[in-house]
């Protein structure tokens, strides 16, 4: 299907936020019936849906709820991930020692014949859209005994996981606790040496602002072997998604991913800038919501033109994906009247106007139609 077929035609006088639907081929419901509830502090892709998927999985028994062992419910939903984490733990320690069992009688389907560890594959999901994964991704996600798997991983996508597989959520939750890098790295390293197939997903690409490096550096400490299977990364998915090329002859001869986070978490990382205000180059924002304004005001300062095109697209390539187009100038308003929330990707440059989306007339575009 060509793209433009996809997008909605907008004509230069429509509102710059667009809310484009797409077709969910894989979900069981239509995309209209489903609401999410926009709230930094939940996952925006797959809370709804863990109660199910545990259920669903086993990971909740129960006669176990009844037990003084067991926390009683939340009472704020947001939490539910955490609270079933809780409920997952004594489930996982079976699962951990059914795969020992198995490996030290020496049974199949695990990995070596009972005597090497599993393997432990770091997988890209993609921006969102189960139709981006690769076919290698499908594969791997099929086969898998237990996948971990965090926030930026799309429900449609873990759809796709197979019955027998366990799935273990150790995303972030904004205030509440969460597995902690050092808790997945042991998580992933003691069922690797059981011999099971272990499946780390990861939304976009596992090496792109992922901390993929860290895990595959662990357990390579540890011997255990680590193949990555690269993922689309968000920049690319909704650039083709938007119709935006980052390069493009004569408009930008290269392209920059930036984090707008640093690794504190400080509120100043965009010590970059400066490099970054280049007008042949686009600049690719990634967690860069909470820090756009100071890098606006930092991109102007150091060079780059007021009208410079932007995009800020929230949830890419999701049924749910919203996006706002504007001057670089009014982009932080507009993204604040739109009430965008994470993940939100921000694509800065010319090339942002060569988008059959973009409301404005622009310069790039009469040079693309003179070119024609
Ligand atoms: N490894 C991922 C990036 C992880 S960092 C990748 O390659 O894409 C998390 C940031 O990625 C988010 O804060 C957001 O800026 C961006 N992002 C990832 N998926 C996104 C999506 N579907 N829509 C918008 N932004 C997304």
């Amino acid at each position: 299907m060509a793209l433009v077929s996809k997008l909605p035609s907008i004509s230069s006088s429509s509102s710059s936020v667009t809310q484009l639907r797409k077709p969910n081929s894989f979900s069981t419901h239509p995309f209209n019936t489903i609401h999410y509830v926009s709230c930094s502090s939940t996952s925006p892709f797959t809370e709804k849906h863990s109660i199910r998927r545990y259920e669903r999985d086993n990971w909740i028994y129960k006669n176990q709820l009844d037990q003084s062992s067991y926390c009683p419910l939340p009472p704020d939903s947001n939490s539910v991930r955490d609270y079933d984490i809780a409920l997952q733990l004594p489930e996982l320690k079976k699962l951990l020692q059914v795969l020992r069992e198995k490996r030290e009688s020496g049974g199949p389907g695990n990995g070596d014949g009972g005597r090497g560890p599993g393997n432990v594959f770091l997988v890209g999901t993609g921006p969102g859209d189960p139709e981006l994964l690769t076919v290698k991704a499908m594969r791997v996600i099929q086969s898998a005994d237990l996948l971990l798997y965090d926030r930026l991983v799309s429900d449609d996508v873990l759809n796709l996981v197979g019955d027998d597989a366990k799935l273990l959520y150790v995303g972030k939750t904004a205030g509440y606790h969460s597995r902690t890098q050092e808790e997945i790295h042991e998580l992933l390293l003691n069922f690797a040496e059981a011999g099971a197939t272990v499946v780390r997903l990861k939304g976009g690409d596992p090496l792109v602002f992922g901390r993929g490096g860290e895990e595959m550096d662990f357990l390579q400490q540890q011997g255990i072997q680590v193949k990555v299977i690269p993922g689309i990364t968000a920049a690319s998915g909704i650039a083709a998604e938007l119709g935006i090329p980052l390069t493009h002859r004569g408009v930008a001869n290269s392209v920059r991913f930036l984090t707008g986070h640093s690794r504190k978490g400080g509120s100043d990382p965009l010590f970059v800038a400066a490099n970054a205000a280049d007008p042949d180059s686009t600049l690719v924002v990634y967690m860069g919501l909470s820090t756009l304004p100071s890098l606006v005001i930092k991109l102007i300062h150091h060079g780059l033109a007021p009208d410079t095109p932007a995009a800020a697209v929230e949830r890419g390539t999701t049924p749910q994906q919203r996006i706002v187009l504007a001057e670089l100038k009014g982009l932080a308003e507009k993204i604040t009247s739109a009430q965008l929330v994470s993940p939100t990707l921000i694509i800065i440059g010319k090339v942002v106007a060569l988008s059959p989306l973009w409301p404005y007339t622009s310069r790039e575009r009469s040079i693309l139609v003179e070119a024609k």
